[in-house]
């Protein structure tokens, strides 16, 4: 049942925070697939500058 709802997720939309795993808020910009909260923890180790 977990795991089918997990396929299910994976089949449709990964609108998913590749990092925590959130949905919120999320950054699909630049192909991240990050939230934006992520996206400024990890903006520099991706190769972003601050971008605030
Ligand atoms: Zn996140």
């Amino acid at each position: 049942m977990a795991i089918r709802y997990e396929l299910r997720q994976r089949g449709k939309g990964m609108r998913k925070c590749k990092i925590c795993g959130g949905s919120r808020a999320l950054i699909r910009s630049y192909k991240l697939y990050v939230c934006r909260r992520c996206f400024r923890e990890n903006a520099e180790r991706l190769g972003f500058e601050k971008l605030s």
